[in-house]
């Protein structure tokens, strides 16, 4: 596991799995791409989700919704009138900064996040604290964190239009139609994987925080009276995920109760599942919150629409109870960096001590699951490789082919982004149909004396499936 935000920045940008964006341009505050090891990544990360939430279940659905969504959306949902952080400003450099980011880095509280403008003007104050470029600050304002935009040809308030703040606001639009198309009965749950955009004061820790990103949700449509129990059993799930299904180490993650004043009005409970980012320490990467029937209630009352379900058992009509678990993308993808990255002390062949760094990713989430590696370009070594990589591409398999440096040194690249086996075409391959097949992690070559046939190659490249 890395302790280090810093190495992580760097391993991640240097071996493909994050570019900043716009880079070539001087970059643009935290927005990043991801590249092409990273992308191979998000896309297991993404599988290993839909796995876990919709395809190994039986009450889940998915949809995928549009970003751009009718503004009353954003009026229901409270996020036009409510959805601000706290701000103050640096009275000398006239930089602005999250109020709450700043008393809790000063140490003073850890979730500063529920104090009303008053509360944090008086911490502020009793605490002395300073902007971080050293001077006082104002008093704490609201800002709205939604990002506007307009669309048609005429620029003024009617044609104003938000990008979306919170991705799960189109479940609840479609909850109905999706329950009438599917003829399903409560209980049931719509996932989602959607992008999010906030326009974040304070953007720092890399992928942590960004002004977009995705969300992976799952919100789940339950009778009321079953659903302290779904919430439960909801809780149990999502530290399963992250521990099973991800297969993070459980000293790594832990549960943190919202305080009362830290929940909506609305929500009966609220808990966050934390993820220790090494040195930064435990922070929030999904939240799993009982929601009660508010967001079906806020748009029925907006959009004048009946959005209730009525129940066959009981006879009656009702805007269902949702369970939420909401987390965030950019901070499963950042966070399983720090979990799988590792470094080892190894002895070359030559006797020498270097350091061997390994993605240590379980094999459904390495972005590659085999490297072709012939031992020479030469004497049709190539050739014979380039067959294997270009028939396992074809089979579907990610597969990576390197031809370039010393075997060593290509072991060491392919350890670097996860690869869980590199196979080598040798002189012996040509004679005798063999190759030796290298496991990332005991660096050890299976097979009877080190070697197997090349037929055989494609049996070790099984799927795991996710935890189980
Ligand atoms: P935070 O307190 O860190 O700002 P939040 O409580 O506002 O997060 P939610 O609105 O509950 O977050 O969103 C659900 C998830 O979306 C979070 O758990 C987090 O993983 C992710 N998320 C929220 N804001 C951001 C952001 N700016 N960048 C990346 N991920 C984010």
């Amino acid at each position: 596991m890395a302790t280090n935000l810093e190495t992580i920045v760097n391993f991640s940008t240097q071996k493909g799995f994050v570019f900043p964006s716009s880079d070539i341009y001087g970059g643009f505050a935290a927005t990043y791409d991801f590249g092409p090891v990273g992308i191979l990544l998000k896309k297991n990360l993404e599988a290993a989700w839909r796995y876990w939430n919709v395809t190994s279940r039986t009450d889940m659905v998915e949809i995928e919704g549009a970003i751009f969504m009718h503004p009353k959306v954003w009026e229901a949902s409270g996020h036009i009138g409510g959805f601000s952080d706290l701000l103050v400003e640096d009275l000398v450099s006239h930089r602005r900064f999250r109020a709450d980011h700043l008393i809790e880095d000063a140490g003073v509280m850890e979730n500063a996040g529920a104090l009303t403008p008053e509360q944090v003007d008086d911490v502020i104050a009793e605490h002395k604290i300073k902007s971080p470029d050293g001077n006082s600050v104002s008093k704490a304002k609201r800002f709205n964190l939604l990002v506007k935009t307009h669309l048609g040809p005429v620029e003024d308030d009617s044609s104003l239009v938000y990008l979306k703040g919170e991705s799960c606001q189109n479940i609840y639009l479609d909850w109905k139609a999706t329950q009438m198309v599917t003829r399903r009965k409560l209980p049931f749950g719509i996932a989602q994987i959607g992008k999010a955009f906030r326009n974040e004061i304070t953007v720092k820790q890399f992928l942590f925080r960004t002004r977009e990103f995705e969300q992976m949700d799952v919100q789940f449509f339950c009778k009321p009276s079953e659903a302290d129990a779904q919430y439960e059993a909801w809780k149990s799930n999502r530290w399963d995920f992250y521990t099973k299904c991800i297969g993070l180490k459980e000293e790594n993650v832990r549960w943190r109760q919202h305080e009362l004043d830290e929940r909506a009005f609305y929500a009966q409970d609220a808990w966050d599942i934390e993820y220790k980012f090494g040195e930064i320490g435990f922070k929030e990467v999904e939240g799993v919150h009982h929601r009660g029937s508010y967001d079906l209630d806020q748009h029925a009352k907006f959009s004048g629409q009946d959005l209730s379900y009525f129940d066959p058992e009981t006879k009656e009509r009702y805007n269902p109870f949702i369970v939420e678990c909401s987390g965030g993308f950019n901070r499963l993808f950042l966070l399983t960096l720090f979990e799988f990255y590792r470094e080892e002390e190894v002895t070359t062949a030559k006797g020498e001590k270097e350091t061997r760094i390994v993605f240590g990713a379980p094999y459904d989430l390495a972005p590659f699951k085999i490297a072709i590696l012939p031992l020479m370009k030469k004497d049709g070594l190539a050739d014979k490789a380039w067959e294997l990589y270009e028939g396992l591409r074809k089979q579907g398999i990610s597969a990576d082919y390197d031809e370039s440096g010393s075997i060593g040194k290509r072991y060491r690249r392919q350890d670097e982004i996860g690869t869980p086996w590199c196979v080598t075409i040798d002189y012996d391959t040509l004679e005798s149909g063999t190759v030796t097949l290298r496991h990332r992690d005991s660096m050890e070559q299976v097979g009877e004396g080190g070697r197997i046939a090349i037929a055989d190659v494609a049996k070790y490249l099984s799927k795991e499936q996710f935890g189980k």
